[in-house]
């Protein structure tokens, strides 16, 4: 790990949520998309410790549940898109796109990434980036809201970010997607040669994340919209990344 890696912990929470958490100052942390209070406050506890802030991405009940009940016991500053107060819980801090924040000894760099949800914003601290249900481990978030278009940008705004890039996404969708990525690609070897890895790593029922972007880049298919040689393995030859994106997005819909 490079010295300026964040220390990150997932928590379950819900049926398939990740609540991130990072320490903001001695025995004070940040939580990212608490979906439910009670596993934060949990760990806090064992942790001897309070929360500082808590990041949201989206307006989504499985990201802003245990909200509420957190902010009664620990008082920590909230923060999440302007352009969604509306529904997002009571706003201390409305942030926009390209904006940072700062949470005790980091800075939160804002970028909003449309497409799942319109005012959905990500989130990079350090080399961690908080990603919400914009991109999952070969995956990405269903378009709720947003154009293919939208979530094509977006994705290419988060693929432009360095390859040691820790992922840090709001689901643990990792093994389903993989098998989706394997049937749009049964020729893939390098793809299906991670099929061990995989399957020990969701066996264990552990995290399959934080994990390093560049991995994605490599893998993901959401990401590769624009390989003209992966357009051609599904038939897609010739349409623009943004119909190719969209192709892979429907099909996985009723995957
Ligand atoms: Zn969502
Ligand atoms: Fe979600």
């Amino acid at each position: 790990m490079p010295e300026h890696s964040l220390r990150v912990e997932p928590i379950p929470a819900l049926k398939d949520n990740y609540v991130w958490m990072f320490e903001t100052a001695p025995r004070h942390w940040a939580a990212v998309d608490p979906g439910e209070a009670e596993p934060v406050r949990r760990y806090l506890e064992s942790h001897s410790a309070s929360l500082s802030h808590i990041l949201l991405t989206h307006h989504h009940h499985d990201h802003i549940g245990g909200v509420e009940p957190l902010r009664r016991q620990f008082g920590p500053r909230v923060i999440g898109a302007a352009r969604d107060r509306h529904r997002l819980p009571p706003l201390d801090i409305a942030v926009q796109d390209g904006e940072q924040v700062e949470m005790g000894r980091w800075k939160a760099e804002v970028m909003a990434v449309p497409g799942h949800t319109l005012g959905h914003v990500v989130y990079r601290v350090q080399d961690a980036l908080f990603a919400g249900d914009t991109l999952f481990r070969f995956g990405c978030g269903r378009l709720f809201e947003g154009s293919p278009e939208q979530m094509w940008e977006s994705l290419l705004k988060i693929r432009a970010l360095p390859d040691a890039t820790q992922l840090c996404a709001a689901h643990e969708y990792t093994l389903s997607n993989f098998q989706f990525a394997c049937f749009l690609e049964p020729n893939n070897t390098d793809l299906q040669g991670l099929l061990p890895e995989i399957f020990q790593q969701t066996d264990q029922e552990q995290p399959t994340m934080p994990w390093p972007l560049g991995k994605e880049k490599q893998y993901n298919p959401f990401l590769r919209a624009d390989q003209p040689a992966f357009a051609s393995t599904l038939g897609l030859s010739g349409q623009g990344a943004a119909q190719v994106f969209a192709s892979i997005r429907k099909k996985r819909n009723s995957f």
